[in-house]
């Protein structure tokens, strides 16, 4: 699973816009809010160290993988990377320490230290265990879905309950590592893709898929609304048979409701990242999805 969890996957993961968590303890409001810190040695997650992701207690952004979670002896959960733009950063008002928070919603989580060798990277951000939540690496579903611009698909996939982060990238073309200009020249056969990770605990793979074809429209066979070509096609990659039959079975449903359904049914293969520019664009744009909206199709 650890392919699954891997930084390169989420590099600059699109965050979930899971609701704030409003129930927090007293303890976690103190550390959370009153930027406390939990006792040494008594979080849950000190000792700890199965595979899966670290998320924010408070928005659910993933915060660290596990694999950069490392034994630091502090007596804190220590992390010697952190998935990109995830953290943010803030001079400590001890005039020493530089304070770590959610960079989506703010949440102290702890301080980062750099320089004291315990890993190769040489950083250590020591995290309240309180800050976070861990989502276990086999409670962690994937979805690859093209459905024309990845700006607008990221961007609308990343506000379905349960979606953990979205990821822009191409999916099913002839080379390795392509670039959005060579996507673009529609040649290599790849698809403007988004990776979605979501928490099967929370939404099922049929719930991502009926929320993809809601976003977009699946019967333009030419494109999505005013981008034509190959690389902004309709298609589900599936992972696995049960996702084929999954898709299979919601296509079947939508031909039977009356829709001449476009979306192609390949075989998932690979998936490249879209470049850091493509990430998240509407949030670091402040701009509006022009080509996607959601509408009811499914009860
Ligand atoms: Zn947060």
């Amino acid at each position: 699973m650890k392919a699954v969890i891997s930084l390169l996957l989420f590099a600059s993961a699109g965050f979930a816009c899971a609701m704030p968590n409003q129930n927090l303890t007293k303890q976690e409001r103190d550390v959370i809010w009153g930027k406390g810190t939990e006792a040494p040695f008594s979080g849950k997650y000190n000792d700890f160290f199965k595979d899966g992701i670290y998320v924010c207690k408070v928005c659910g952004a993933p915060l660290y993988p596990s694999e950069a979670k490392f034994r630091s002896g502090c007596g804190w959960p220590s992390f010697d990377d952190a998935f990109p733009r995830a953290v943010g950063r803030l001079p400590d008002p001890d005039g020493e320490r530089t304070e770590i928070v959610c960079a989506r919603c703010g949440a102290h989580l702890g301080h980062v230290f750099k320089g004291e060798k315990m890993t190769p990277k040489n950083i250590r951000h020591c995290v309240n265990s309180v800050s976070m939540d861990f989502i276990p690496a086999e409670r962690i579903g994937r979805a690859y879905l093209a459905g024309g611009c990845f700006w607008g698909v990221e961007e609308l996939m990343r506000r379905v309950k349960g979606v953990i982060s979205c990821v822009s990238g191409y999916c099913g073309g002839r080379i390795e590592n392509p670039s959005y200009s060579q996507v673009c020249n529609g040649n290599t056969g790849h698809l403007e893709c988004v990776e979605v990770l979501f928490d099967t605990s929370k939404v099922s793979y049929g719930d991502i898929l009926r929320a993809f074809f809601e976003i977009h429209d699946f019967t333009q066979r030419d494109g999505q609304g005013p981008d034509k070509g190959e690389q902004y096609k309709s298609a589900v990659f599936y992972c696995s048979p049960s996702q084929k039959a999954e898709a299979e079975k919601i296509i079947a449903g939508l031909r039977k409701m009356g829709y001449d359904v476009a979306t192609r049914l390949e075989k998932f293969e690979k998936f490249y990242r879209a470049e850091d520019y493509h990430q998240r664009y509407y949030e670091m744009s402040g701009k509006r999805p022009y080509c996607h909206a959601r509408r009811k199709i499914f009860d």
